[in-house]
């Protein structure tokens, strides 16, 4: 029988407290345990019990003392940062990122590489291994929970299959997450690139609450959008929702490698601003993305014009979006959000403002990335690293905990240690 309707055991209320306590920790960097309990509304005791599971599981470490509000010390636990750390990696359609990160998100390293044209995604998955085997050969004494990755297409979670990638030839043909658990041997966790930015934007935000939409819009050699609602990603049923790139803005555009028409895509990434660029100025693919980006902020008003162009195009995507979700926070990123960010909010919030209903724009705030063009290889990263706050249990003591939250045995990955 399917399961629709679950109630919570004492099982579920343990991880839900457990997971609590963690992005408190996280969010407060250091804290004492009182000041958990106040935070989290549950009571010292369960603080205690749960902090002594973390501290037997080298998952926090107590850090000294502080001093409170009444000039009482009292111990300062923080997340073991020293030996415990997540991968993260962001494939792009013209490059790819690998990092390490602390469990606060925090990069120990990242490595960025270059993928030339016309490499398939087989090529590019054999270099990916690479740069990141020997970037975790660099820090021998951490331990790798788990690895997120995120990912330039529609990612089919039922199928652990990218769905299409335009521009790059093979990726459908990959079981991404077979691979990946094969090679290194922990849980992976994977979500199209613009999930997992919009989780890292919602995990650093000031702006939103718990309970508010934030969506975070990915202008780059595509356009994606991924969507927070109360504190988790809005996913869709099998992981493709969010692909605002793949709208039609134009029902009699051209064919997109989707199969629709007129994709957004097709008309603002950076990749068809480059392709515009080039024919402006007669050339044939002599331009790169690098030149187009130096000729905005030269102020060539050819290039200016395209660019503003693609804004335009952009503008309706999140038009589209806004009315579709009604957010309180958009986040614009990635490499053509920072061509020129003043240029490119001014002409959005103009655009938006123009055509979506005043009420609902007042509550909308529409933003710049905090991070630069990787924010999404931190995100890889926050998708690892919120897996494992959601179920601390399936990390640490597998015996009592088994099932991971996607339903993987963690049986797979007991007492395997990396041999690169
Ligand atoms: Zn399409």
């Amino acid at each position: 029988m399917k399961e629709t309707m679950r109630g919570l055991n004492q099982g579920n209320i343990q991880n839900l407290n457990r997971s609590l306590l963690l992005n408190l920790l996280r969010r407060e960097k250091v804290c004492a345990r009182t000041a958990l309990a106040e935070h989290s509304g549950l009571k010292q005791a369960t603080v205690t019990h749960i902090i002594n599971d973390f501290m037997n599981w080298n998952l926090v470490k107590e850090v000294g003392l502080l001093t409170g509000v009444k000039g009482r010390r009292s111990i300062a636990i923080s997340l073991n940062t020293e030996d415990l750390a997540v991968a993260g990696i962001r494939i792009a359609r013209q490059n790819f990122s690998v990092g390490l990160f602390n469990l606060y998100g925090e990069a120990v390293m990242i490595r960025r590489t270059s993928i030339k044209h016309g490499q398939n995604a087989r090529e590019i998955m054999d270099m990916v291994f690479h740069a990141m085997d020997k970037m975790i050969r660099q820090f021998p004494d951490k331990k790798i929970l788990a690895l997120g990755l995120a990912i330039p297409g529609p990612y089919n979670r039922v199928k652990g299959r990218i769905s299409v990638v335009t521009e790059v030839e093979g990726w459908a043909d990959i079981p991404l997450k077979d691979e990946f658990m094969e090679h290194y041997k922990i849980p992976v966790i994977i979500e199209e690139h613009a999930n997992a930015a919009a989780l890292a934007q919602f995990w650093y935000s000031k702006e939103t609450n718990n309970t508010d939409v934030l969506v975070y819009v990915a202008f780059a050699q595509g356009i994606g959008a991924g969507i927070v609602n109360n504190g988790a990603l809005l996913t869709g049923s099998t992981g493709a929702a969010g692909e605002i790139g793949h709208t039609t803005i134009d029902i009699h555009g051209p064919r997109c490698s989707c199969g629709n028409y007129g994709c957004l895509e097709g008309y603002c990434s950076s990749i068809t601003f480059v392709k515009k660029l080039n024919e402006a100025f007669g050339k044939k693919d002599e331009l790169t993305f690098s030149d187009a980006v130096l000729l905005v902020r030269k102020k060539d008003p050819t290039a200016v014009k395209l660019y503003m162009e693609m804004c335009d195009y952009l503008s309706i995507g999140i038009i589209n979006v806004i009315n579709s979700f009604n957010p309180r926070a958009i986040v614009i990123g990635d490499e053509m959000a920072h061509v020129n960010p003043t240029l490119m909010l001014e002409r959005v919030i103009s655009n938006v403002q123009k055509r979506v209903v005043p009420q609902t724009m007042e509550t909308t705030s529409i933003r710049l990335s905090s991070y630069k063009q990787d924010s999404m290889v931190y995100g890889a990263a926050i998708i690892a690293i919120n897996d494992i706050f959601q179920n601390p249990a399936y990390y640490f003591d597998p015996e009592q905990d088994p099932q991971g939250t996607d339903g993987t045995l963690h049986s797979h990955f007991r007492n395997v240690r990396f041999s690169l």
